[in-house]
């Protein structure tokens, strides 16, 4: 193995090829992985084509990642294995195959030894290779996969082995009738129609192409497509969309299992370096959800129920891209329809009986807003504006608000407040507001317990789990445990329900909003009115059996916790000149349950370090002291085996993305910039832990 080379192994590869580059002499494991598609591309070679010089380089062979043995895979935990890129392929007693993109890796190799007591032996395989592996060997037995994947696996090898050698692009119609290519196609998307997935994403790759669905909400993995069948999938979906006799692309195709199971299918595409990418979203058409199908329930029902039963006024719903908005609109409207309901919308999703659904039609040369206006004249009772994307459409709203008409219309915001909050922000008067606006629903979705499997939570059994440690640091009793079964495709959910957030404006909030109050007023206010928030109505889900608290954390991802692996990693050094600073960032780092140590120079960072009295856990360090160079302390952790490794979170006052990019280069896992806001900090800290493999893998 070449270590010795004063340049990075990547610059050397590339100067084979003709190239000079710039890179930081010293190879980590960010670099290698950041720095590889870059100086692929500076050399003008595919991914394959360079990793064969790669491995010419180092003397060593190609791996194929496509064949490893499951037992060996094992011997090198998932954390450290997804930390260096590493897949192990093989092994006897003495040693094992290891699939890497940086063999020159000391740590790595360091690792493997700890972990699988044998002798690496290295075999050469470019990081897109590996990340695609690594989600293979180590994704969870739980995603709705095997089926599809031995019948791809099936129609990859007997229907496609004539036309692999053909590059991207262009099909003959005998091939988008070729049996194999009809098979898959037709294969996805009843598989995802059988999953109940709402969208199926195909997925280009360097190497391999992937298939996923999204199911409840969450993309689930299914299956990857070597190149040649990836191609001729995208080519045959678009066939079906677009290219059929018949085919119209605004209305989609439909998709069929039996005559009365079938969506609609909406199909987009666009173009990335790897090839083409496809994405399709399934709808039930002419499937409308009544409010009662939502699945809302307890004081939030009741409240949504008379927000749409009064006559005039503003109702605002929120939420981001997913959140059940959608649905909630729709329904609303439907409930609405022994009135005159007029609905303008970019693309209606859904037909809805009793509702005039007008397509905003950009080409009559209208904006949003004077379409608007003109709907208007037809004097309807409700009017659903679809998303506010301008003050001027902003004004038409509110002025229609406070004329004894009903008005929905949404803005993309993440909460209530938010909500009112981006009116505001528009440019709107908050005492126009105050008049007009009635009511803001915030939604968002949680997947449901599978009532199948879920089973109760077990204190004994389930000590352990991420769940009870979620559950214990918010004080609330564990009470389900999903668990997965034919009937929720492994999930151990089946179907969503909605967490809403309610913000009615009663007389009490009418005059606290008229006096342009801050977000904290703004809650405070809805707060004593009676709104209860996500956290607070999701944990009722929560108790009542429907779902469970990780599914909450991972919608609202804001439930404070403590830092689980905290306790049992070793403390962090904290290097700041600043008094403040340094206040600020270990209260932070003290709260999530880590020890701290602080230093205020490099010099005495430096020995702490080296004494090798603690093991630390991370490194947090201000960049630009007096009297001493930041990026001297971040070169000494790099270059010494002790702390080569070890993840170092940097905080910089420079907004420059250059000065990021020199940073991460330089050997940073991540910075920060300062002023220090304590979520984001706290969020940077368990990213780099989780990205660095200090982790332990949650508990299940
Ligand atoms: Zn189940």
């Amino acid at each position: 193995m070449t270590t010795s080379s004063a340049n990075h192994w990547l610059k050397d590869v590339a100067a084979h090829a003709g190239m000079d580059l710039d890179l930081p002499r010293r190879p980590d494991i960010a670099s290698v992985r950041n720095a590889w598609p870059g100086v692929a591309r500076a050399c003008r070679l595919p991914d394959d084509k360079f990793t064969q010089r790669v491995a010419g380089y180092f003397r060593m062979g190609v791996a194929d990642v496509s064949t490893y043995d499951p037992q060996s895979v094992k011997l090198i935990p998932e954390a450290i294995a997804r930390r260096y890129g590493l897949l192990a392929l093989s092994s006897t007693d003495a040693s094992i195959v290891v699939a890497t993109s940086d063999p020159a890796n000391r740590a790595a190799h360091r690792d493997i030894v700890a972990h699988s007591s044998r002798q690496p032996v290295f075999m050469m395989a470019s990081p897109t290779v590996l990340g695609h592996a690594l989600e293979r060997a180590y994704a969870p037995a739980r995603a709705p996969k095997n089926a599809l994947q031995t019948l791809v696996a099936q129609v990859a090898e007997s229907d496609f082995q004539v036309v692999t050698n053909q590059g991207k692009g262009l099909f003959t119609s005998f091939e988008l009738e070729d049996p194999g290519v009809v098979k898959l196609g037709e294969i996805v998307l009843q598989q995802g129609l059988r999953y109940r997935a709402t969208e199926i994403h195909v997925e280009p790759g360097a190497t391999n192409g992937r298939v996923r669905y999204r199911i409840d909400g969450v993309l689930h993995h299914v299956v990857d497509l070597p190149p040649a069948a990836h191609n001729r999938l995208v080519a045959r979906l678009k066939h079906l969309a677009f290219e059929q006799p018949g085919a119209n692309p605004e209305d989609g195709f439909t998709v069929r299992i039996s005559s009365d199971v079938y969506k609609q299918a909406h199909l987009l595409t666009t173009p990335t370096p790897d090839g083409e990418l496809v994405w399709i979203r399934l709808v039930s058409p002419n499937v409308v959800p009544s409010l009662d199908d939502l699945g809302f329930d307890g004081p939030e029902d009741r409240k949504i129920r008379q927000v749409l039963a009064k006559k005039e006024g503003l109702v605002l719903v929120t939420g981001p891209a997913r959140s059940g908005t959608t649905s909630f609109i729709y329904a609303a409207l439907h409930s609405l329809e022994s009135q005159a309901v007029i609905s303008l919308e970019g693309r209606p999703e859904l037909v809805v009986p009793g509702v005039t659904q007008i397509r905003y039609d950009p080409s009559t040369g209208l904006s949003f807003a004077e379409t608007l206006q003109q709907l208007l004249d037809r004097a309807p009772d409700v009017i659903h504006a679809g998303e506010i994307r301008d003050l001027a459409t902003a004004r038409i709203v509110l002025r229609t608000a406070v004329t004894g008409r009903k008005i929905l219309a949404t803005v993309h915001t993440s909460d209530a407040v938010s909500g009112v909050r981006r009116l505001v922000d528009m440019g709107l008067a908050s005492g126009r507001l105050a008049e007009s606006l009635h009511a803001v629903i915030s939604l968002r979705l949680v997947r449901k317990l599978c009532e199948s499997c879920a089973r109760a939570f077990d204190p004994e059994r389930d000590a352990k789990s991420r769940e009870a440690k979620l559950a214990s640091v918010l004080g609330v009793p564990p009470v389900m445990r999903a668990v997965g079964c034919r009937a929720c495709a492994g999930t151990g959910y089946l179907h969503q329900i909605p967490i809403p957030e309610i913000l009615v404006v009663s007389p009490a909030m009418r005059m606290v909003l008229a006096r342009s109050p801050n977000d904290i007023e703004l809650l405070r206010a809805a707060q004593a009115d009676g709104m209860r928030t996500f956290a607070e109505v999701g944990l009722e889900r929560v108790a009542n059996g429907l779902t469970t608290v990780e599914e909450i954390e991972r919608v609202l991802g804001v439930v404070p916790t403590r830092d689980e692996t905290a306790d049992s990693v070793g403390p962090v050094l904290v290097v700041d000149d600043e008094e403040q600073d340094r206040l600020i960032v270990s209260s932070v780092l003290r709260q999530m349950g880590f020890q701290v140590r602080e230093a205020t120079d490099v010099a005495t960072a430096k020995s702490m370090l080296e004494s090798g009295d603690e093991a630390f856990s991370m490194v947090m360090m201000d960049l630009y002291m007096p009297g001493s160079d930041g990026t001297e302390l971040l070169r000494s952790i790099r270059q010494s085996l002790s702390t080569q490794s070890l993840p170092v979170i940097v905080l910089t006052s420079s907004a420059n993305p250059r000065d990021e990019l020199e940073l991460l280069e330089a050997g940073a896992d991540d910075f920060l910039l300062k002023p220090v806001v304590a979520e984001r900090l706290e969020a940077r800290v368990r990213a780099v832990l989780r990205r660095s493999g200090v982790r332990i893998a949650a508990g299940g």
